[in-house]
């Protein structure tokens, strides 16, 4: 089957050319102008911009949160990331105590098979560290597991700083990349007990019991634990201007830090949570939404190319029935919020259309550095000779507005409804195959899952 993509202006994370785009089997075969191929299918892209599948590496779908289970499944999520623009997820498979890392890859398998719109893969979240478990991590990475993940918060998941610097240590010698969510869990722990005491139990005290400080601490912590294990870093979720100061003090002591941040952080702010009649419990998610200033500071950083990825941490919970397991005590309130959809207009609305980011910057943070970071570079992330053919006809032009009315995310709001979108995906190409076209999605069980190389460790090329 062949597909070509005509009259578009190609992006990439470095430059933007006029070329036309033939797919064959799957791969780019062409790039170049005036390109002619009478058996293909023809996509006429005039006016539209040409960017590489975007690529979500931080999804919780079909996740157990322990009082319910996430209200986005593979089949829904993945609809909505590839209706969006999202051609490639990596989600997180989570070890259980006691369990190996091995048989939660096998449980992830399982729950994303013959469902997924788009391309998947699996990060490893490790919980429970046993000389076991270390042996592991070089027959996952060779069976195209290369990224883990650590907890710093949340009791029944985080681990020990010796645990880190050793999970550190063994991912590096395969060329893995692990990645942390950086929050004080004691001093969280502290701060909700003392505030529920004080009976101080609506949604608008969540962001008062996980304060930026504990974030900056704890991303500060993981960092010197990076370097002394001289090794590697990725902040998931960046959400403050203070932990921001943390990771650059970080970088600039030798440290070697990715940094990974959301569209809620840049655009969402804690005044959502004092919204009343429960409405700000659609808001909580960890780390909280911050203060106006941190919006700023992000924006800075992703502009001057500080912030090297942005990903979802999409883990939806309906409002009625899940968020309000919380309604009498904001600490049982489920943390996450929906976003896979979304994401792609987001940043682009107002970060591309508002000249706070480039094109270029785009692509580099939504798709490119995203799979150098996780080993799929350069079969995902650009529009290059060889490439995979996922290709997002995006149009500069529509205006919309964001509701949860016609979202395809399986979840009962949006914590953007009335928000004003500038573009929008018009067409997603899939390895060349039409997948979705202006917001209808054609194929929903064609993505496959993608074993993984070593890590693309690009900063340490750049600085
Ligand atoms: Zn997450």
């Amino acid at each position: 089957m062949k597909t070509l993509i005509k009259n578009g202006t190609i992006i990439t994370g470095e430059s933007s050319f006029p070329g036309d785009v033939l797919i064959e089997n799957g791969r780019i075969v062409a790039i170049q102008q005036g390109l002619a191929a009478p058996d293909a299918n023809i996509y006429d892209a005039a006016g539209c911009r040409l960017f590489p599948g975007f690529i979500d590496a931080h999804t919780h779908l079909d996740m157990d949160a322990g009082t319910t289970v996430t209200a986005d499944n593979f089949q829904t999520g993945t609809a909505a990331a590839i209706a969006g623009g999202t051609t490639t997820i990596i989600d997180f498979a989570t070890q259980d105590k006691g369990g190996t890392l091995t048989a939660a890859l096998e449980t992830w398998m399982e729950k994303a098979k013959g469902l997924s719109a788009c391309d998947y893969g699996f990060h490893l979240a490790i919980t429970d560290w046993t000389p076991a478990v270390a042996r592991e991590i070089p027959e996952l990475a060779a069976a195209g597991v290369t990224s883990f993940k650590v907890y710093l918060a949340y009791d029944h998941l985080r681990v020990g700083d010796g645990e880190i610097y050793d999970i550190l240590r063994q991912v590096n010698q395969v060329q893995g990349i692990l990645g942390a969510h950086c929050e004080n869990g004691d001093i969280i722990n502290r701060l909700t007990d003392s505030l529920l005491r004080q009976g101080k139990k609506s949604p608008c005290f969540h962001p008062q019991s996980r304060p930026d400080l504990a974030e900056a601490e704890a991303i500060s912590r993981l960092t010197y634990i990076g370097q002394m294990a001289e090794a590697p870093v990725h902040i998931v979720h960046l959400s403050s201007q203070a932990g921001l100061a943390a990771a650059l003090h970080a970088r600039q002591r030798g440290g070697e830090i990715y940094i990974e941040s959301c569209p809620q952080y840049f655009i969402l702010d804690d005044s959502s949570y004092s919204l009343p009649d429960f409405a700000g419990g659609k808001f909580v998610c960890s780390p909280p939404l911050r203060a106006k200033p941190s919006q700023a500071a992000l924006w800075e950083a992703l502009g001057q190319g500080s912030i090297d990825s942005i990903s979802t941490d999409h883990c939806s919970f309906n409002w009625k029935g899940q968020k309000e397991l919380g309604r009498h005590d904001f600490s049982k309130i489920p943390n996450g919020l929906p976003g896979i959809e979304h994401r792609p207009a987001l940043m682009y609305s107002y970060g591309v259309a508002t000249g706070r980011i480039s094109e270029n910057q785009l692509v580099a943070s939504l798709s490119e550095n995203t799979a150098r970071l996780f080993g799929l570079y350069p079969r995902k992330g650009k529009i290059a000779l060889g490439s995979d053919g996922d290709i997002v006809v995006w149009d500069p032009n529509t205006q919309g507005t964001i509701t949860a009315t016609y979202q395809l995310q399986n979840v009962d709001y949006t914590p953007y409804e009335g928000y004003m979108i500038q573009g929008s995906a018009k067409a997603v190409f899939l390895r060349g195959s039409l997948a979705s076209e202006n917001g209808k999605v054609l194929i929903t069980d064609k993505g496959k899952y993608l074993p993984r190389h070593g890590c693309d460790y690009f900063r340490r090329k750049t600085e």
